[in-house]
């Protein structure tokens, strides 16, 4: 017998197994036992039979379940059993329908009374296997009606670990499938769990541990955790968790207490439970074991946890004003017909005091696996592609008559001057500046240089009037940095001369010293900030502390907008805070402990929302010491806060000593969602209706300084118009230079409009014709005030323009420039983010302007529609923009083929002809600006952009090469600047880059070049398709686009069942 191979012998066995089950009668138990235990035998001291027998190929596995369901003899079952719980052929047990026949044996043994113990460990054993490999397990397991029969013998073994254990495994695959989860809790299963968990003890962990991941995933659904809720199980949970906490002195058991804390965050999930939490002193319990388990690394996972139940429990507060409407109103000519603007008007008063902590939908909101948001979110955005293939064809529209059109063609004299006079001489082109009296010309040697200024100025011997530039005062005995040298286009008293009529809404009387000395770009790069570990945790620890320990917050208003007359209070203790000035906008500031203080921003003006940009001044600093500050009202959804940018700091002291520059500074800077929150109804029915703070922390390095935060380097409309006289002062031999104020804003303030092009040679007729026949540039920027960055690169293209090279003059002799240099006045006055003074954003308005509420908008779009009508639509047009979530500079563009693409429309039906020159401007950007990314770059036209400038300008007025160009407030991850935070050189150098790529463009599309080029365009067309198949070119937002770095910044967190998965990842991404 020896000599017969042991695989043929368990083939053997398995035919003689396989004829007994073709018998219609078994009468005979013995045989069939015998064979079973044998094959049970072979399998268990030979691999190479498991291996035989366990294949899918093989029928071995059919044979034996045949025998399972057929046999009524036990010990034959318990063989089986063991037969198929030696295998390794789970897999293949589940291919051949075995998890059926093992729960209709579970179902049969249930019967018997009482089951058989041992068969019930076997069958639970093999269940526990089987069910993670069956994707249909909970409910094969609900149909089979077996799951009453392991809740029964949990009942009644709760006290024997041996059959326990296996059958909690079994318990907690059924709770997974949402529909179990219910039946099981009403058939008492939450109770009976709780007398399995039971106080601290070392014995029977493992079941302990299975029995708090089966009720964690019970709680998942809203009616359980009612449900346990109601039976007091908070409580029990928290004081099961601190007896865990004082009991695992040596963190043996971290994954139970981490099962526990998993039950409770799922209770949180609910209003009940946040409730019952926190009269079961929660906050404080989790508070204090959190901060016992800080010091060790390990336990980092029980913090998280516990830190996003208390966040989820932090009783939501409304923010500490009476109203969210911005403090100033501005009385408009007439109301916007619909929108936010007038549902602001609309609203019940006091509509924005409901704190909003009502109803359970918040829950979703705020408990929304990762996973299902990313879905959502790439879901939305695949329904925000332009699908109607008739939107998507550029379709010039006259929509004003030409008689109305006719008045623009006063900005346009440039094509009918005669030029008679001598064109050579610099003031004889039209220079139209607004009021003010000339600049006052100092003298290049009379000025202090920098350096000298720096040693004869004492920090203690400032001048009182240091902590205040009014413009009454502004000839104070001040030393005033002589930046002439570095910065060609400031004069400090020629900027005062420009703020005097500058219109604000609250009648700004001050001037901001950073404004007024200017600021030269710092020499040294300044690298993107990493982030520290732990940061956030630790910030929103010493926010819980100020529930816990509510004696130790001061809440004492130090700055209030809101009150008349804002005192500012000065007693020594506290920081003094001022921002009523141009492009200032900070409306309360609380200290809440002695070095640290909330702020709030204003909103837009006539708006209630929209905080993002932020501009104040901090007096009263003591010396180094760590100062926190906190953003409460912030309202995106995350920042580039969280990936390394910092906030901008500008010192006088240093100023005065020689840096007048505005520096990245801030540590500990992150930005997260926080306990204060708004009615949606108050949002304009908006989904978020969180806020998020940003916080930061500074020490200041000089006694009686006076410092200035911001978002992003400033630029004031004042500076526009400083720098705009400077230039037509500075400007180059030959160039043609006008400025026209294209209209007045609804503050009363005017909106400047360029003509920048070569003077022609002579009046001849050859050179006037040749002046009228160049082909126009259409250039505008800062819609949306927040995107200071985008004046910056303004003011570099308008440097470049009037320069002196050869380059610029090629290129003013190549085109025609109008500009529009800022859209928005008002809202950059204002210090709004968003909006201008109607409360609308104007890059939504551009479909259908008014011309009383968008009167910007309304006039720059009728001179594109003028130049339309008289056949001369630009050949580029370009809106700049500064974008809050993205790296690098890109640019946004229209294309009729990368939209189809991204949808079903069946584009073979449409024979689509599209030139690719929309792709040359943004393809030579890349190879000539180092900020410059192609890959970030998207040519998708979105429903949701249909009213922006872009898209307007390119189905309207037919313009191909219509372009957004947006530039980071951050910094580059490519590139020569990788890895370092933009500054406003980069950005100047940004905006001359782009004028250098509208030279080569035109040397591209001049007819006679055109042809040798072609290789140019064709060179890009295969890398065109693999481009836009990426999803990075997709974008949701004009913006603000979707796709983002991954940094959990909010109260989410991952599933907690994923032990593996958190494990591995930065606990800091946790709560
Ligand atoms: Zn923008």
């Amino acid at each position: 017998q020896s000599c017969v191979p042991s695989s043929s012998r368990a083939l053997m066995l398995l035919a003689q197994l396989e004829k007994l089950n073709g018998e219609t009668l078994l009468t005979d138990a013995e045989a069939p036992r015998q064979i079973s235990n044998k094959i049970l035998h072979l399998i268990q001291t030979q691999e190479k039979t498991r291996k035989e027998l366990m294949t899918k190929s093989s029928s071995g596995m059919e044979v034996i379940l045949a025998s399972l369901e057929r046999t009524r003899d036990l010990q034959t079952t318990l063989n089986i059993l063991g037969i198929l719980s030696t295998g390794r052929g789970v897999c293949v047990l589940v291919s051949k329908g075995g998890t059926g026949v093992l729960l209709q044996l579970l179902l049969s043994c249930g019967k018997e009374t009482p089951p058989n113990e041992e068969l019930m460990m076997q069958i639970h054993s093999l269940l526990a296997k089987v069910g993670p490999k069956d994707r249909k397990f909970g409910v094969k397991a609900r149909l089979s009606g077996s799951m009453n029969v392991t809740v029964n013998v949990v009942k009644q073994n709760s006290h024997n670990p041996r059959l326990l254990l296996p059958c909690l495994q079994v318990l907690r695959l059924y709770s997974s499938n949402s529909v179990n989860a219910i039946s099981l809790g009403q058939s008492g299963v939450l109770d009976l769990l709780f007398k399995v968990i039971g106080p601290y003890s070392r014995k029977n962990t493992s079941s302990l541990k299975v029995a708090l991941d089966t009720l964690a995933a019970l709680l998942k659904s809203k009616m359980n955790a009612r449900r346990s809720v109601e039976r007091r199980h908070v409580s029990l949970l928290l004081a099961t968790y601190l007896d865990w906490h004082r009991n695992d002195s040596r963190h043996r058991h971290m994954l139970i207490r981490k099962g526990i804390l998993g039950c409770l965050k799922n209770l949180a999930n609910i209003k009940l439970g946040r409730k019952a939490f926190v009269e079961a002193d929660g906050m404080r319990i989790l508070y204090n074991t959190s901060v016992d388990c800080l010091p060790v690394r390990t336990l980092d996972p029980l913090v998280n946890t516990s830190s996003l139940i208390m966040r989820k429990c932090f009783p939501k507060n409304r923010l500490p004003l009476s109203t969210i409407k911005s403090v100033y109103q501005h009385a408009l000519p007439m109301l916007p017909a619909g929108g936010t603007v007038a549902q602001l008007y609309n609203q019940p008063p006091g509509v924005d005091d409901v704190a909003d902590d009502s109803d359970d939908n918040e829950d979703a909101e705020l408990d929304t696996d990762n996973d299902m948001e990313s879905e959502q979110e790439r879901h939305s955005r695949n329904d925000d592609i332009e699908t109607d293939i008739n939107k998507l064809r550029p379709k010039p529209v006259q929509t004003r008559p030409y008689e109305e059109l006719k008045m623009y063609e006063r900005f346009f004299i440039e094509l009918s001057e005669d030029f008679q006079a001598d064109v050579t001489s610099k003031p004889l082109s039209p220079v139209l500046i607004p009021t003010g009296q000339a600049p006052p010309t100092v003298p290049e040697t009379e000025g202090i240089s920098v350096t000298r200024v720096a040693p004869q100025v004492a920090e203690a011997d400032l001048p009182g009037s240091l902590s205040r530039l009014t413009l009454e005062s502004s000839q104070a005995v001040l030393e005033v940095p002589d930046t002439a040298a570095l910065l060609p286009l400031h004069d400090p008293d020629l900027y005062i001369d420009m703020t005097k009529v500058t219109h604000s809404v609250p009648r700004y009387s001050e001037v901001a010293y950073p404004d007024y000395f200017g600021h030269v770009a710092p020499s040294s790069p300044e690298p993107i900030l990493d982030r520290a570990y732990g940061v956030q945790r630790t910030k929103i620890f010493q926010d819980i502390e100020r529930l816990i320990h509510p004696n130790d917050i001061l809440d004492k208003v130090v700055y209030d907008l809101d009150v008349e007359s804002c005192p500012a209070i000065d007693d020594g203790e506290a920081l003094k805070f001022n921002s009523q000035f141009e492009s200032g906008n900070l409306r309360k500031a609380i200290q809440i402990r002695k070095f640290e203080y909330d702020l709030i921003l204003n909103a837009d003006i006539n708006s209630n929302h929209y905080h993002q940009w932020f501009y104040f001044e901090v007096s009263g600093m003591r010396l180094g010491v760590a100062y926190r500050f906190n953003i409460i009202n912030c309202e995106k959804a995350n920042s580039q806060f969280n990936y390394g940018m910092q906030v901008l700091m500008y010192s006088v002291q240093d100023a005065i000593g020689g840096r007048p520059q505005w520096v990245r500074t801030g540590q500990d800077i992150c930005y997260y969602k926080n306990h204060f929150s708004r009615s949606s109804m108050a949002a304009g029915g908006q989904k978020g209706k969180s806020y998020y703070t940003m916080t930061f922390t500074v020490t200041f390095h000089h006694r009686d300084d006076v410092c200035y935060f911001t978002y992003h380097y400033p630029y004031t409309y004042s500076t526009l118009k400083m720098h705009l006289r400077k230039l037509a002062e500075k400007r180059a031999e030959g160039v043609y230079l006008r400025e026209d104020a294209l209209c007045e804003t609804l503050g009363g303030n005017s909106c400047p409009l360029l003509t920048i092009t070569a003077a022609p040679e002579s009046s001849k007729h050859e050179h006037l014709n040749h002046l009228r026949n160049r082909p126009v540039v259409f250039l505008t920027a800062r819609v949306h005030p927040g995107e200071s960055n985008c004046s910056w690169v303004m003011k570099g293209t308008l440097e470049f323009l009037t320069g002196s090279s050869a380059s610029a003059q090629t290129l003013r002799e190549a085109f025609i420039f109008k500009i529009v240099p800022m859209l928005n006045p008002d809202g950059v006055i204002n210090g709004s983010h968003r909006c201008s003074l109607s409360g609308e954003d104007l890059n939504r308005q551009w479909q259908n302007p008014s011309r009383d509420l968008h009167p910007t908008i309304y006039h720059t779009k009728g001179l594109l529609q003028y130049l339309s009508a008289q056949q001369r639509a630009p050949l580029v047009f370009c809106d700049y923009h500064g974008h809050s979530r993205k790296k690098n500079v890109f640019m946004y563009g229209c294309s009729v083929k990368e939209t189809v693409w991204q949808t079903d429309i069946n584009t073979t039906s449409y024979e689509l002809q599209e030139d690719l020159g929309y792709r040359t401007l943004p393809k030579l950007l890349s190879q000539l600006a180092p900020a410059f990314s192609m890959s970030s770059c998207s040519f998708v036209v979105e429903r949701s952009k249909e009213a922006t400038a872009r898209v307007v300008v390119w189905r309207e007025i037919g313009v191909q090469r219509s372009y957004t160009m947006e530039s980071t407030l951050c910094g580059c991850d490519q590139g020569k600047y990788k890895g370092l935070q933009i500054g406003t050189r980069e950005l100047e150098e940004m905006g001359a880059q782009l004028c250098v790529a509208l030279l080569r463009l035109h040397r591209l599309t001049s007819p006679l070049e055109l042809r040798t080029h072609t290789h140019l365009l064709e060179h890009e067309l295969p890398e065109t398709r693999c481009n836009i198949t990426s999803p990075t070119t997709h974008v949701l937002d004009e913006d603000e686009p979707g796709d983002l770095e991954k940094v959990d910044y909010s109260a989410e967190s991952d599933d907690p069942d994923d032990e593996q998965n958190e494990q591995l990842s930065d606990p800091d991404t946790f709560g």
